[in-house]
């Protein structure tokens, strides 16, 4: 019984068209369906039927999906959540296109959160039978898969203690108010693979989405991710520039509707046995944008 990793965000956007821009020609994702008010995409190197879908109306997150090893591993984790405390449903296939039944719960922050063990398989842009290194015609920044999101809650310590104890995930790094045991968990990037987080949790207003992220492969691609904002007049909230936690190369920036992206390169390889780093408020700053060491309001306080 495992998670296998984060599978699709679906957010709202208030104006579809401008939204397709974006996501379309600037990150280069591609349309796999469209329906009345809703755009679902993948990256050229994801293989299911989509990671991204796009609602018209309002802003922000309305769930996320984890895609579990099998069917089997769904009464595994309804028992465990409802026995967490959680409130637990189940979807059936086809509540969400292309997507197999599932559960569906409620994160001790409020935000949705869907387990599903298998979607439409659409294939890489490149195949698997003898494929090239990337597809010849990407568009803009042809962001290949999603990688991470970063979620608030009034509570971290609750809601990193569902996906620890709920789904078995590993925590890689907190911020903590001290090193003492009894210190208040600020913030958390938990995984449940390799890489250094599929979910973040931070302190702030109940349920609320602060950023979702793309992996580009390397520093090279982030600055050429850079430029094309700039081309495209894509707002940058901070970057270029690396983080302290998890020591991945970043660019934060919005989409037309305001929720923020990323794009995100690098960063060390996960291992559950290897021991969680812990940062101190007074390192905060560093440990979020390690060259400027500063926080700007804007990335405090502008959430979805
Ligand atoms: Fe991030």
């Amino acid at each position: 019984m495992s998670v296998l990793r984060l599978g699709y965000v679906h957010v709202r956007v208030t104006d579809l068209e401008q939204a397709k821009r974006h996501y379309g020609y600037t990150m280069g994702l591609y349309p796999t369906y469209e329906e009345p008010g809703r755009m679902f995409y993948k990256g050229w190197d994801e293989w299911d039927h989509h990671s991204v879908v796009l609602e018209e109306g309002g802003v922000g997150l309305v769930k996320l999906g984890y895609k579990v090893s099998s069917a089997d591993d769904l009464d595994g984790y309804e028992k465990r959540a409802e026995q967490f405390g959680c409130t637990v449903s189940r979807m059936s296939a086809g509540d969400n296109p292309e997507v197999s039944d599932g559960v569906r719960v409620v994160l001790p922050n409020t935000q949705t959160l869907e387990l599903y063990h298998d979607m439409t398989v659409i294939g890489t842009e490149v195949g698997t039978h003898n494929p090239e290194c990337f597809p010849r015609h990407l568009v803009g920044v042809g962001a290949p898969r999603i990688d991470h999101a970063l979620i608030t809650a009034d509570d971290p310590a609750a809601t990193e203690r569902f996906f620890t104890d709920v789904l078995d995930f590993f925590v890689t790094e907190r911020v903590r108010t001290s090193l003492d045991d009894d210190a208040e968990t600020i913030a958390s990037w938990i995984t449940t693979g390799n890489s250094a987080h599929d979910i973040a949790v931070l302190k702030g207003p109940e349920g609320k989405l602060h950023h979702f992220a793309f992996e580009l492969k390397d520093w090279n691609e982030i600055l050429r991710a850079g430029d094309l904002f700039a081309m495209d007049d894509v707002p940058i909230d901070v970057g270029p520039t690396r983080h302290g936690i998890t020591r991945g190369t970043t660019i934060y920036f919005f989409d037309p509707a305001g929720n923020r992206n990323e794009v995100f390169a690098g960063g060390y390889v996960a291992m559950r046995d290897r021991p969680c780093i812990t940062w101190t408020p007074e390192q905060l700053a560093k440990g979020i944008f390690y060259h400027a060491r500063e926080l700007n309001d804007r990335f405090t306080s502008v959430l979805t």
